[in-house]
């Protein structure tokens, strides 16, 4: 298999079926508190809450990685999504990259996080061929960010309100624009939050189509206990459906995203097998 970005199986719905992908799990901390998150589960830009992962050293990564290549040699992409946010972890998650690409030169190379603190890293990941990032992107304007995420902690100190959501907002576009420059392929999410940004995703839809994206994933907030938007609902398939629509506009849709769990391994929308849970397992002990 040679690297063939025509075989991610979340960009091209024509590879979901042939090809796989695997997400390590090695990135527990975050950088920013989203209010739809509660940190018992996974990060909920790009995973399904409530599976609890097991962490991973890049080490024991990279051996999961080579029993679960045994298992299912269909795997195409390797990405890093979570339990956490991937650059609240550099050191960890560059680690692995680095691994992987020495030992799978053919492997494409995927990371998802909230892009609070990607920009040092864009340009040794564009040199690793890292071909896809995903940047979560739920406002593009700050008053309605800062009912979004709590907090957000950069280089130490912490930010609140209009401040954090002005801060991850700016890091979050600015490291958009850079991907562009480099050739990475970047995908856009934003989580549609009803009475809070369902109006404004369209904007979002705006803005980062001018620097470049080159899809975006509109997906429905998870409803989850013990977070701050407990009680808000989930917004119905329908208007789901006109969001994507009216954003379609502006940019291609991801429609068949699984929100896959931050250790999913094997083809989208089928679970992961008894026997991979097991490499899981044995490569965390
Ligand atoms: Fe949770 Fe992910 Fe948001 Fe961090 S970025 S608070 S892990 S949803
Ligand atoms: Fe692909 Fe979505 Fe799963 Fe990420 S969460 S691996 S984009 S299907």
């Amino acid at each position: 298999m040679t690297l063939n970005i025509k075989n991610h199986p979340c960009f091209n719905d024509s590879s979901r079926h042939t090809f796989g992908r695997i997400h390590l799990p090695v990135a527990p901390k975050c950088n920013i508190q989203c209010n739809y998150c509660s940190r018992k589960f996974d990060c909920m830009n790009e995973n399904r809450p409530g599976v609890t992962s097991k962490v991973l050293s890049p080490r024991q990564a990279l051996y999961y990685l080579q029993q679960a290549m045994e298992i299912s040699p269909n795997i195409a992409v390797v990405g890093i999504a979570g339990p956490g946010d991937p650059f609240a972890n550099p050191d960890e998650t560059m680690e692995t990259l680095r691994l992987v690409r020495e030992h799978y030169p053919e492997m494409l190379l995927c990371v998802a996080t909230n892009g609070l603190d990607l920009m040092p890293w864009i340009d040794e990941l564009a040199e690793l061929q890292v071909s896809h990032v995903t940047i979560t992107i739920n406002a593009i304007d700050p008053e309605v960010g800062s009912e979004i995420y709590a907090w957000v902690r950069h280089k130490k100190k912490m930010y609140r309100d209009i401040e954090a959501a002005k801060l991850l907002i700016g890091n979050q576009l600015e490291a958009l624009k850079r991907l562009k420059e480099v050739g990475v392929t970047a995908k856009v999410n934003s989580i549609i939050i009803p009475g809070i940004n369902d109006g404004h995703v369209i904007e979002v839809a705006r803005k980062v189509s001018e620097l470049g994206a080159d899809i975006l994933n509109c997906l429905p907030y998870y409803q989850t206990t013990e977070t701050l938007f407990e009680n808000i609902e989930e917004p119905s398939p329908v208007v789901v459906a006109e969001i994507q629509k009216a954003t379609s506009e502006f940019l291609p849709q991801m429609k068949h995203c699984a929100r896959c769990r931050a250790d999913a391994a094997g083809i989208i929308g089928e679970i992961n097998s008894e026997e991979m849970m097991l490499k899981l397992a044995e490569a965390a002990s």
